[in-house]
């Protein structure tokens, strides 16, 4: 995805986002803290429109809220129009309070309770989906217990066994856990045809995040397609969507025109939301042009609208010694104040989120660091540059500089933990020039708040 013009600039030798200088920011505001750009959501969306709506007309986006699901978030991307996917209970709350409708709403997720599935009936979303046969029993039986009426709108998904060359974590499909296995789907489309409670509207097909390559969209689909047409054939109904997921890359290492990926490097990807709606709809076009194209884009709409900015507070060198204790070299370590407590997967699944050096940003960056969290854990240390353990930034850089990471808008705030009693961080916006407040930096009276059984009189220590 594309910047929206000059979000990220360097002026004067410093770091500025929508126009904001981020080091000065830092200067006034704890650090660290997540600032978002409004205008990059939006310039998201509407590429992703375009790219689709122009070669499958009839296509719904239903933005994946867990990638972003604060609630100034999840306004913006109302506002641009668009449906939105939910993975939990939570998330269906967060959703109609953020003012989607429930129509605009559909609920994936593995391990859907009662209490989830009863709540999106009643809430008449616009389908429920479901993940195994299992699952498809027990909407139908909830849906029979509510009575009245009520018929819950369902869609299949599937496991099409494509594979992906994602990361590990990432994958859903060819070994995955999620979904359907695709020689169970016919019986699946059967069962939920022939259930009075049930309303099969579609099949859904989600290969992953961070997909770095069209090609497995094409073959996701023409699978899903086969599905569905035996299944129309067995049950006579006529499906109303295929829902293709999300998955489409960001380009976390920076690219640069002409070059080409490593397929095997998922943090590089140079595919363009015109060769992902390319992939996804040429095959529809040619099959199925009467279905609804559903999509459930996250990252690409979430990831490069916002940055993290924290500051080094420790500095060392430490000696690199060799078996017998004879010294090889020396590392520089610095240590800033956001570790997996504020960017989870960068040790969850060394995720690599680019930085810079936000007051030096102009000055190269001819000096290699280890750089860490603060952390207890050894484990709380960044992936370096390039698949290397280093980062590049200025030779000078040391306690007191600001750190910038890019990239840090997608699966960033919903996974902040107070690990170490460390506050979770705050996230700012910058609408039309002003820095606004969206979400209050954890206090150490909130860290606690959920304690209880403790203290005099409630029978704690
Ligand atoms: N839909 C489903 C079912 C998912 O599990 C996910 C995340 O993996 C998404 C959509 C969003 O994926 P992404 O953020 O990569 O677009």
């Amino acid at each position: 995805m594309t910047a929206a013009g000059n979000i990220a600039e360097v002026r004067g030798g410093r770091l500025t986002f929508e126009g904001i200088d981020v080091a000065a920011l830092a200067d006034r505001t704890p650090t660290p803290f997540f600032l978002f750009s409004p205008r990059q959501i939006r310039w998201n969306v509407e590429t992703l429109r375009n790219a689709f709506s122009r070669r499958h007309l009839d296509t719904e986006f239903f933005y994946a809220g867990k990638a972003n699901s604060n609630r100034w978030f999840l306004r913006q991307v109302q506002a641009t129009g668009i449906n939105i996917e939910v993975n939990a209970g939570g998330e269906l709350h967060r959703a109609l309070a953020a003012g989607f409708r429930p129509d605009q709403i559909v609920f994936n997720g593995v391990a859907k309770t009662r209490h989830e599935v009863r709540d999106a009936i009643n809430a008449g979303i616009r389908a429920i989906i479901a993940d195994s046969l299992y699952e498809l029993e027990r909407i139908a039986d909830v849906a029979a217990g509510i009575g009245v009426g009520k018929v819950a709108a369902v869609a299949l998904r599937v496991d099409v066994d494509v594979p992906t060359q994602t990361h590990p974590g990432m994958a859903t499909t060819h070994g995955g856990k999620a979904g359907i296995d695709l020689a169970d789907a016919g019986q699946g489309f059967a069962y939920a045809a022939a259930q009075q409670w049930l309303d099969v509207r579609g099949l859904h097909c989600h290969i992953g995040s961070q997909i770095t390559d069209a090609a497995p969209y094409a073959r996701a689909v023409e699978v899903a397609l086969d599905l569905i047409e035996a299944a129309e054939r067995v049950t006579g109904c006529r499906l109303e969507f295929l829902n293709a997921g999300g998955g489409f890359a960001v380009p976390y290492r920076r690219v640069v025109p002409g070059m080409v990926c490593d397929a095997a490097d998922y943090f590089c990807s140079t595919v363009q939301p015109d060769d992902y709606a390319a992939a996804i709809c040429d095959t529809l076009r040619r099959r199925r042009p009467d279905l609804k194209l559903f999509l459930e884009p996250g990252r690409a709409i979430a990831a490069n609208t916002a940055i993290l900015v924290s500051r080094v507070e420790n500095q060392k060198v430490k000696r690199v010694r060799d078996e017998r204790g004879n010294v090889i070299g020396e590392e520089r370590w610095l240590a800033i104040d956001a570790g997996y407590n504020t960017l989870l997967e960068h040790c969850l699944y060394d995720w690599y989120y680019p930085a810079v050096v936000a007051n030096r940003a102009a000055e190269p960056p001819a000096g290699a660091f280890r750089l860490a969290g603060p952390l207890c854990d050894g484990g709380d240390r960044f992936v370096g540059d390039d698949g290397t353990d280093w980062r590049h930034f200025p030779t000078t850089t040391g306690v007191g500089d600001v750190v910038a990471f890019g990239n840090t808008g997608a699966y960033t705030l919903e996974m902040m933990q107070p690990c170490n009693a460390q506050p979770r961080a705050a996230a700012y916006a910058v609408d039309r020039g002003e820095v606004v407040e969206i979400r209050r930096r954890e206090s150490n009276d909130d860290m606690v708040a959920l304690d209880v059984g403790f203290g005099p009189g409630s029978g704690g220590a």
